[in-house]
């Protein structure tokens, strides 16, 4: 049964709808650089995106290299009548966890912590197994829960909490800029250019042994 279920999915991914005007195609497997387009409306059905599981590789492997310093070390501090305080963001979930706001410091850690740093091991794990050549179902699994855990990795709207706590605060006090701002905001770039530079369906094809 599953064996017959596999053959139909073989051949139902042989085939490719086009987006905009759902022109049924063959599909026809693309070397690296080459873009496939509808022969009706001409719009884009598949792009193979050029060296991607390397490249995807390295801005993860980045990202990975930055988390720590982006977790341990402030991200902004403040200045204000010659006191002075600064934080990092495992400091600022230990204060929001001990001025009992339990639910907003699980939510904050798991949202900017956990979440990211799954996605990321996850993706370096695949793309190993991509260069590799290797098909794995425990890797569908994890690129399927990559995909589900997209929108749960929040890093940009942490960023953003900042950006505008700073712009409220600047007239009260001097910001003081911190070395895991920096490291915060190369874990964000590096988490974008993951999506960036993945080739979806590429990964796809590799993990089930399609390629
Ligand atoms: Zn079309």
């Amino acid at each position: 049964m599953s064996e017959r279920l596999s053959q139909e999915q073989k051949n139902l991914s042989q085939w490719l709808a086009c987006s905009d005007c759902d022109l049924l195609l063959k599909r026809k497997t693309l070397v690296e650089g080459e873009r496939a387009s509808c022969p009706r409306c001409k719009s884009t059905l598949e792009v193979r995106k050029r060296d991607s599981a390397s490249r995807t590789l390295a801005v993860a492997v980045a990202g990975l290299i930055s988390f720590i310093p982006a977790m341990t070390l402030p991200l902004l501090g403040l200045e204000a009548v010659g006191l002075k305080n600064e934080s990092s963001l495992l400091e600022c979930i230990a204060s929001i966890y001990n001025s009992e706001l339990y639910l907003v410091a699980v939510l904050v850690s798991l949202f900017c912590i956990i979440v990211p740093l799954a996605r990321l091991l996850i993706i370096c794990y695949l793309m190993v197994l991509v260069r590799k050549n290797r098909s794995s179902l425990i890797g569908i699994r994890l690129y399927r829960y990559f995909h589900e855990w997209e929108e749960w990795g929040m890093l940009e709207v942490f960023m953003l909490g900042m950006v505008v706590a700073l712009y409220k605060i600047l007239g009260l006090a001097s910001a003081i800029y911190g070395v895991g701002l920096i490291s915060f905001a190369s874990l964000l770039i590096s988490a974008t250019l993951v999506t960036q530079f993945l080739d979806e369906q590429y990964v796809w094809e590799k993990l089930s042994g399609q390629r």
